[in-house]
């Protein structure tokens, strides 16, 4: 049965790894830690053309084989104008809503290699002088970057090295509380890669070689459709997602617990691995719950489209506010390493 330790391990590692910023479209640095993260544990790891990370976690049935599905990519932002008076106006990378945005820390990274401050607010964002700051709907062409630098024109920003294009990233904010509680923007999917390297540890501190050949694969586009869409090893027959489970109303599961997703928007999962990952929490005594996600999209499913004949699932810790400033709980991400462990028998 895994330790609770390994929980820790991932906590550890998903702290780190949400300390480099990477939104779809820029992420490299945290792709390359990742790869180093499973290579430091002994196992082989390579980085795909596409820039995701593929690790071989060993195994027997090399015909038969598991590829778990995690995300590093998150939401952030591009620079899409510079506007007359300096500011930025910004496009979402992945679904970052400004709602949420609103009055965050952000940092602007230029092709020049600087990393420029500031805070993305409502346009005039004063209320003592802006009579209309609660009723303005917030959208990208409402919101703007304000930034640190003594800037009053579109060529103060550009001499800064700013340009159209440049990734924004938003400060994620990240803690644990007293109480187990996780709290960061970015847990969608840092955690689960958290999660997948405590399984890793796992296996390679207990010199384990699962009946089934395991593979992961980190991947670098969720948030925009198609990361889990290529780079399927041969002998695969299952994939599951290890991402984010659904918190909410009308929903059973808590961030205590280990989500095990029945239908998102892009249908229903493998009756059959639905169904192996229950009997994987019933065996580990995971809290657990199945739930329909309304809104929800998957690297797995992304999979399935590009053509691969797989059965699916999808797993993992419960998180609050998904897509906004998310939380989560020592509990879920170690009932999910339960159900991990439970799925392959380890
Ligand atoms: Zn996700």
């Amino acid at each position: 049965m895994i330790e609770r330790m390994y929980a820790e391990y991932a906590w550890e590692k998903t702290e780190t790894l949400l300390s480099i910023d990477s939104p779809s479209g820029y992420t490299a640095k945290a792709a390359n830690w990742v790869k180093e993260a499973f290579e430091k544990l002994g196992f082989e790891a390579s980085i795909t053309t596409k820039g995701g990370v593929i690790a071989d976690l060993g195994g027997e049935n090399a015909e038969d084989a598991l590829l778990l599905e995690a995300h590093t990519d998150t939401l952030g932002g591009m620079v899409a104008e510079i506007k007359g008076n300096g500011r930025l106006r910004l496009t979402s990378l992945g679904g970052m809503n400004p709602n949420n945005g609103e009055a965050e820390n952000v940092w602007v990274y230029t092709r020049g290699g600087k990393v420029i401050d500031g805070t993305l607010q409502l346009c005039n964002a004063s209320v003592h002088v802006n009579g209309s700051y609660s009723d303005t709907k917030r959208s990208w062409d409402t919101m703007e970057v304000v930034l640190d630098e003594d800037v009053k024109c579109a060529d103060d920003s550009r001499k800064l090295g700013i340009e159209v294009g440049d990734i924004v990233c938003f400060e994620p904010r990240t803690r644990r509380t007293a109480s187990g509680y996780l709290k960061s923007r970015f847990l969608d999917d840092k955690l689960s890669v958290g999660i997948l390297l405590g399984f890793a540890k796992y296996l390679a501190d207990n010199g384990i070689v699962p009946a089934r050949k395991v593979y992961v694969h980190v991947t670098v586009y969720e948030e925009v459709g198609h990361g889990g869409s290529a780079s399927v090893p041969a002998g695969v027959t299952e994939a599951i997602s290890v991402d984010m489970g659904c918190v909410g109303n009308g929903l059973v599961c808590t961030e205590k617990m280990v989500s095990i997703c029945a239908k998102d928007s892009g249908g229903p999962y493998s009756y059959e691995v639905v169904g192996k990952l229950i009997d994987a929490a019933k065996k580990t005594n995971a809290d657990y719950a199945v739930d329909v996600y309304p809104f929800y999209g998957s690297d797995v499913e992304a999979t399935l489209r590009s053509g691969v004949d797989i059965r699916h699932g999808l797993i993992g810790a419960g998180v609050y506010a998904s897509h906004g400033y998310e939380r989560s709980h020592m509990d879920g991400v170690y009932n999910t390493l339960k159900v991990l462990s439970g799925y392959l028998e380890v």
